[in-house]
């Protein structure tokens, strides 16, 4: 469709007719798991009875407040475990993961990540880069690391041969800042069970961020002893305005909730402020979000691909993530890419993103983003380490329409600079 709204070029507009076209089927799919969870959600504010009296905040210590302790109830029927910790006080998703690594190890546990080296943000957590400085391995805490095999899959032999004696398997569902395909949540079920076949008390923890609400299951659902996540990713539905979740088996989130406040006083304090109403509502619109997400995504490899690009993955592909990978090649490509995203920000789309020395990750990152929540990738974002080979990361779009014109001026600030 054309629009008075936007100059896209004629070439532009014709590809991006003909990916839609051919993503008409996948978008059909996709509405099925919209309509799924969207369901799953409804019966479970239903069922824990959610009323007025829970969107209102407490202040202080916050003894009692229905509200959050019902969150996490309703939250654990969707994750189909046990229990969770929603907390606004999360400050990322890198303070939830830490805050499990630090409640459920203790000195001279090992924890092994068996899809490769985790997300850049948690190599000074785990102590894997820097030490002296309070990390897991100054505390006594072993890490050691299965890098994933070529093709990108999990080298379920030596997970076998490693896992015994291991206090905790660890996973990342998302590629990350990676080009291997995000880990399925069937993959995942034939690893939790050759896992627990050498260690049937190890404590399996999925980094499950950006996977949320992506399939019908959750890795709670299928073995997955306790998953993590940020709400300004998909669990948020946009409106969330912070906050993380740890999820899983009772006894681990007490260890959590332990390590998150006080021991002793676990989950009974922290009180939710003025935040229970925004945390709820996101979790209700977040299967609908992460679909639109979805589309924007599907329809960005359809695109590019047409325009001659690799996507990771394709179009067709399964998907158990939101991220979207372009291979663009070097780094004045990626630069306009960003540039086009951020002129499609609702917010601040006048600015223009420069690669930074961001905190916590090893290279130069260029993100493009303009969020009603800063830093929120639920909303159209996008990342690229300026590192080979040379590929943009993109995920969030709160409605499909945005995200399919926010992808649309990327191609139109790479055509502007004859890069397309
Ligand atoms: C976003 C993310 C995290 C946590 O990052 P924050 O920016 O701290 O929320 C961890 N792991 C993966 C795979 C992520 O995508």
């Amino acid at each position: 469709m054309i629009t008075p709204f936007y100059n896209f070029d004629k070439t532009i507009i014709e590809k991006a007719e003909k990916a839609e076209k051919i993503c008409k089927e996948k978008f059909d799919e996709l509405d099925v798991i919209r309509h799924y969870n969207s369901q799953k959600v409804l019966r479970a504010f239903s069922d824990n009875m959610i009323s007025e009296s829970h969107l209102l905040g407490t202040t202080g210590y916050g003894y009692g407040d229905r509200g959050r302790d019902s969150l996490d109830n309703v939250v654990s029927q969707c994750f189909g475990c046990e229990d969770a910790l929603v907390r606004h006080n999360f400050v990322s998703g890198t303070h939830a993961l830490s805050t499990a690594l630090f409640g459920i190890l203790r000195p001279g546990d090992t924890m092994l990540s068996i899809t490769g080296q985790p997300y850049d943000t948690l190599l000074e957590v785990i102590g894997i880069s820097g030490s002296g400085n309070g990390s897991l391995r100054d505390f006594g805490i072993n890490y050691s690391q299965i890098d994933l095999l070529e093709d990108g899959s999990v080298d379920i032999e030596k997970v076998v041969n490693m896992c015994k004696g291991v206090k905790m398997v660890y996973l990342q569902r998302s590629r990350g800042y990676s080009l291997r395909d995000s880990l399925s949540i069937d993959k995942m079920k034939e690893i939790f069970e050759k896992v627990r076949g050498v260690n049937d008390s190890v404590c399996i923890v999925v980094d499950n961020c950006y996977g949320e609400f992506v399939e019908i299951t959750e890795p709670t659902q299928i073995g997955a002893d306790v998953i993590i996540g940020s709400l300004i990713k998909n669990p948020g539905g946009a409106i969330a305005e912070t906050g993380g979740y740890i999820a899983g088996k009772r006894k681990y989130i007490e260890l959590c909730a332990y390590r998150l406040t006080t021991v002793g006083t676990g989950k009974e304090v922290g009180a939710s402020l003025g935040q229970n109403k925004s945390m709820y509502m996101g979790f209700f619109l977040s299967p609908n979000v992460v679909m639109e997400a979805v589309k924007t995504s599907v329809f960005a490899s359809a695109f590019f691909e047409l325009l001659g690009y690799d996507v990771f993955p394709k179009f067709s592909d399964h998907r158990t993530d939101i991220i979207q990978g372009i291979k663009l090649g070097n780094k004045e490509k990626l630069v306009a890419f960003c540039e086009g995203i951020q002129k499609g920000a609702p917010i601040d789309s006048f600015v223009v993103p420069e690669p930074w020395d961001m905190p916590g990750y090893s290279d130069p990152v260029i993100m493009a983003a303009g969020a009603f929540n800063m830093g929120a990738s639920i909303e159209l974002s996008a990342d690229a380490p300026l590192r080979d080979p040379f590929a943009v990361w993109l995920q969030g779009g709160i409605t499909y329409p945005t995200g399919r014109t926010g992808i649309m001026l990327a191609a139109q600030s790479m055509k502007e600079k004859n890069m397309l």
